[in-house]
């Protein structure tokens, strides 16, 4: 048997963290299993879903690395399969259509409410004779398509990550609908339980790896397998992505869409790393570094936890960090490059690469995501520096200013400015003025960044000078002074 497992994301909204999860689950377990990774728009909900949201998904799951063999299927582009195993249905006398109007279905449940029932749908129209439905018709009622449930079923699946699960029929609200009115007693649109069966019939679908917000679904679904004369798939339930406080994720914890991951300066290779520990305990639980290749070789359902598992923001840092901070500056460079123009600054990759690959080298080990780069070092870009309150008190402070002379005439006379020299002028400075090394280095850095802290002080130093920029800085130091 080939395992196929599919992601059936609906394009209601960009890819978001839960999707992609589940996504990564799915993907690692058809690669472990040489299997095959279906992607499938559920876009049946015309009012709501969007292509630009389609396309968001699809780049979104390409960014993460998360690769799919087939599809991506469009459900629109297959109604008349989901018409047809609803005709299919209804001929077997398995479903039927049902006349309650919104308000009738109101009443019920208020009704039922006030008898401290649980709400559900009281199967009134199961049995209507034709007579019966023709009169409704005439009233100019529109149906929808119910699929019978037998309340006295038990429906039990050994669920591949909770082990077995058991519902009653009772408790799935009733002969549930499977597709809206269309004209007349024609089968209107199909609705998600319905659709999602047919297609993972249709697809061969062994393993359906989905959030555990959808175990009622499961059981409703099997019993569709069941009607459908088709085999029921094993069913997977990964547990929900909790926040920090141990609620169920939403936009206030600030975790929204893959995009968003993306532009405060996530890898995508941190991100999915991070994903796949969402739920999963790899064997070798100490390694939590590795790759979605690497952790394909060990996934197993089996090892994917019950519980919800919590958002943690300083893990995902810390795991960014480590791809940040092993990936060759040649690799790093281009993407830094969107930050620092996203915030004003202007860099020209060809021009200035060696120069901008010095900066990236020297602030590399100091960053958590992509965009710290531009805090990191905005202060070396451009010919002013901006001072801050603490820098200009500091550059008042009696001796600075003989001390940013002589550096100045220093640097002037130089041949040249290499880590050595600027060490030896700041040494030689140090003598000849008799004060100490550090008010040296801390004018310094007053009078080139504006700033009384940053980055490596001499290969800032050295930066600025590649371009110029030291003597400039240090001269306008000296004229607010
Ligand atoms: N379209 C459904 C969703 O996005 C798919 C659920 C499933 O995997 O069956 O939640």
């Amino acid at each position: 048997m080939t395992v196929r497992v599919r992601i059936a994301p609906s394009p209601t909204g960009n890819l978001h963290i839960g999707t992609a999860r589940t996504a990564v689950f799915n993907w690692l377990y058809a690669r472990n299993q040489q299997g095959k990774f279906v992607l499938r728009v559920e876009d049946t909900d015309e009012a709501r879903s969007r292509p630009e949201y389609t396309e968001n998904i699809k780049s979104g799951l390409e960014w993460l690395g998360l690769t799919w063999d087939e599809g991506p299927f469009f459900q629109t582009e297959r109604l008349d399969k989901y018409k047809a195993a609803i005709q299919t249905l209804l001929d077997q006398d398995l479903a039927y259509f049902c006349y309650c109007t919104p308000e009738e279905l109101e009443q019920m449940r208020e009704s039922q409410k006030s008898k401290g029932l649980a709400p559900r749908y009281d199967n009134r129209h199961r049995g209507l004779s034709a007579e019966e439905r023709t009169a409704l018709e005439a009233e100019g009622r529109k149906p929808v398509i119910r699929f019978k449930i037998d309340d006295t079923r038990e429906i039990v699946w050994q669920d591949q990550v909770r082990g077995r699960v058991a519902w009653q029929g009772s408790d799935l609200g009733g002969d549930m609908v499977i597709a809206r009115a269309g004209e007349g007693t024609t089968v209107g649109q199909p609705l998600y339980n319905l659709a999602v069966v047919v297609d993972d019939i249709d697809m061969d679908i062994t393993h359906v790896i989905r959030g555990e917000d959808h175990i009622a679904n499961t059981a409703k679904q099997i019993l569709l397998y069941e009607a459908m004369g088709a085999t029921v798939p094993q069913f997977a339930h990964t547990p929900l992505i909790l926040s920090a406080e141990g609620k169920k994720l939403s936009k206030r914890d600030g975790v929204t869409s893959i995009d968003d991951f993306r532009q405060m300066g996530f890898l995508p290779e941190a991100l999915a790393n991070y994903m796949s520990l969402l739920g999963w305990t790899p064997p070798d639980s100490t390694e939590e570094i590795f790759t979605l290749a690497e952790a394909a070789k060990t996934f197993d359902l089996g090892r994917v936890n019950k519980a919800g598992a919590k958002f943690d923001w300083d893990k995902l840092d810390w795991i960014n960090s480590q791809y940040l901070h092993k990936m060759p500056i040649d690799q790093l460079l281009p993407l830094l490059v969107p930050y620092w123009r996203e915030a004003g600054l202007e860099v020209d990759l060809e021009g200035d690469r060696s120069w901008l690959e010095a900066l990236a080298t020297m602030v590399a080990p100091n960053l958590t995501r992509l965009a710290d780069v531009v805090k990191e070092t905005k202060l070396l870009f451009g010919e002013a520096a901006n001072y801050t309150d603490e820098a200009i008190d500091f550059l008042k402070q009696e001796g600075v200013d003989a001390v940013l002379k002589e550096v100045v005439t220093a640097i002037e006379a130089a041949d040249s400015l290499e880590m050595d020299d600027a060490k030896a002028i700041i040494k030689q400075v140090t003598k000849s003025l008799k004060v100490k090394k550090g008010l040296v280095m801390r004018s310094l850095r007053a009078g080139l960044t504006g700033e009384m802290h940053g980055p490596d002080l001499i290969q800032s130093w050295l930066l600025l000078h590649q371009k110029q920029l030291d003597l400039v800085r240090l001269n306008k130091s000296l004229s607010l002074l």
